[in-house]
């Protein structure tokens, strides 16, 4: 936070931009955000949006949502869609500033065509594996190609044919000539155009060679007049790159690479290429299955948009490198829920209570009030109905109670939330000495919850109408790495936690709930916060656990 302005953010990179400002240095400020349409973004791809595009409106500028369609082989319409639909969920207007990298492809080979009429870039034959062994290493210099002193009409000519699709993948490269013995490797001639045959999402077969990466960044860049291109530390060394394409090229702008750190969670995986694996190897069911640290996983696990944004805003942006726990993201959403969620009841591992003294007549109504969210009095109160038969926790109830155990006992007394007191007069046990039933006892003076005597009820259960609820499966999502860095101690697929869903079929909810808004999330009172699936049904409710209601990782780990 800013001194003088405590709502201002403040970092580094901010500082940077508030000094060109003073300086007048740029007419408007320009950011962007460059997914490559390969995958669905995930969390780490939320602190770089939410950097450029809270930049670009802190300043009021403008940020791109630019996509580096570059890599056909890898790339899909249906990324495309994803990533808009999830940058905008984030609460970012993308509506007039969307942009491709290959809405750049006939300039980008035109200056192409200009490097090698400088003498600056060549057609290379050497094939992908000879070039690797040719480039050296950190410690030693690399080796000139043999074709790396072709003429410029030679150049120019082969360029030309490999535009036209007379080599095949890999027999021909465009290269930048540089200089093979720099201590960056990013800079021994890297290649700039290389020939793919694949059809392209939005070019289709319009062309068979495509920019590498360092090719296209910068010159997008300069084209859409970015003014700060703010990118992760992994970037650092090919900033000299992206600085000598600018200086070589007549470009119509001139913007600057700053780099920050990412954002690396704990007990989860930010790499677009392990999430992939997970995927194919059937280890979760897709890009959005609520364990995924995607975008979209979260979002269907009950994660309200503002708590994301909240929680990398909390981060702030540095250049040093760490890992955030996960419980800290887990607080940050609790908090937010805490606030905005609206209370319901479900019972999740149900024992059923007969209440012998409760009238048997099925017309009794019995509507009971309840406050939809202590947090805020707008949400209002609903009706419950009671009933002579219900169901609570079976955790709630212990035959041979511990010291501390506060509620539910053979001959205890305990509160029934917004209902009555209840005492238990009976257990009922099956064949094989489970207990299946608790026949009860009510005070029908405690309605609402309170002793008319004031006596003392200290326990507080949660509970559901057993005629008026409704059955649900209830996922309860735990961490998906045992480890907090997934391959610390070898292969990350070890690290897969086999027990990262817990599916319960045959949970009771309060009617209500099924009422509820989609993606809207709901605190089941005393067990956490859950959020109806995509997949649910009003014949079929299926919930997922956002978060459980206290911070358990300490008593896990
Ligand atoms: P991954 O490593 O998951 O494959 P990527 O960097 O290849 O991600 P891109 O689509 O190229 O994915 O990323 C778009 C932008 O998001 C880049 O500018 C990148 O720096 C940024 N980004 C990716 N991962 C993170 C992260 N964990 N934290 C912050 N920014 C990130
Ligand atoms: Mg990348």
């Amino acid at each position: 936070m800013n001194e003088k302005n405590p709502s201002q953010k403040n970092d580094f990179i901010r500082e940077i931009i508030r000094d060109d400002i003073s300086e007048n240095i740029h007419e408007k400020i320009v950011t962007r955000f460059p997914p490559e349409p390969n995958g669905y973004l995930h969390i780490g791809h939320a602190k770089s949006i939410c950097l450029n595009f809270g930049v670009a409106e802190e300043f009021k500028g403008l940020c791109n949502l630019r996509f580096d369609d570059t890599n056909p082989t890898k790339e899909d319409q249906r990324y495309i869609d994803a990533i808009k639909f999830d940058v905008d969920w984030l609460g970012f207007n993308t509506e007039n500033n969307i942009r491709y990298t290959s809405d750049y492809f006939g300039q980008l080979y035109d200056w192409a065509i200009e490097l090698v009429n400088k003498g600056l870039a060549y057609v290379d034959d050497l094939s992908p594996e000879e070039m690797r062994a040719y480039r050296g290493t950190l410690t030693e210099p690399g080796v000139d190609s043999p074709t790396r002193n072709r003429s410029i009409a030679e150049n120019l000519d082969l360029l030309e044919r490999m535009k036209n699709g007379e080599y095949e993948e890999g027999e021909k490269s465009l290269r930048a000539k540089i200089d093979m013995q720099s201590g960056n490797l990013n800079l021994r001639d890297p290649v700039i155009y290389r020939i793919i045959r694949a059809n392209h999402p939005r070019t289709k077969n319009d062309w068979c060679i495509y920019p590498m990466y360092d090719f296209g960044h910068g010159q997008s860049d300069a084209i859409e007049h970015v003014t700060h291109s703010l990118c992760t530390l992994e970037f650092e060394d090919h900033r000299p790159l992206y600085e000598w394409f600018l200086e070589n090229l007549p470009i119509p702008s001139k913007p600057k690479q700053y780099e920050f750190s990412r954002l690396n969670l704990s007990h989860t995986i930010l790499s677009k290429r392990r999430l992939f694996k997970l995927i194919e190897d059937g280890y979760v069911s897709g890009w959005n299955d609520p364990r995924m640290p995607t975008l979209a996983g979260l979002r269907r696990r009950g994660v309200p948009p503002t708590a994301i944004r909240d929680f990398v805003g909390r981060l702030g942006i540095t250049k040093s490198d760490g890992i955030v726990e996960m419980s800290y993201f887990e607080n940050t959403i609790r908090e937010h829920l805490n606030l905005t969620a609206q209370r319901r009841m479900a019972v999740l591992n149900p024992i059923k209570i007969v209440i012998e003294n409760y009238p048997e007549d099925p017309d009794f109504k019995d509507e009971l009030e309840a406050i939809n969210n202590p947090n805020n009095e707008n949400d209002g109160i609903r009706k419950l109905l009671f009933s002579r038969e219900i169901y609570i926790e079976h955790d709630d109830f212990m035959e041979n109670p511990t010291k501390k155990f506060f509620r539910l006992i053979p001959g205890g007394e305990v509160r029934l939330r917004y209902a009555y007191l209840i005492t238990c007069k009976e257990l009922i046990k099956d064949k094989e000495g489970n207990i299946i039933e608790l026949r009860c006892h009510y005070d029908p003076e405690s309605r609402g919850g309170n002793a008319p005597d004031g006596r003392k009820v200290k326990g507080t259960l949660h509970w559901v109408s057993a005629n008026y609820s409704k059955k649900a499966t209830i996922n309860l999502y735990n961490e998906l790495f045992t480890e907090a860095i997934p391959g610390s101690n070898g292969n990350w697929i070890e690290d897969i936690n086999n027990n990262s869903v817990e599916s319960l079929s045959n949970c009771f909810v309060e009617p209500s709930i099924l009422d509820s808004k989609p993606n809207t999330t709901i605190q089941f009172e005393r067990l956490g916060y859950f959020c109806a699936d995509i997949d649910s049904t009003k014949d079929n409710p299926i919930f997922n656990r956002t978060v459980p209601l206290r911070d358990t990782w300490g008593k896990k780990n």
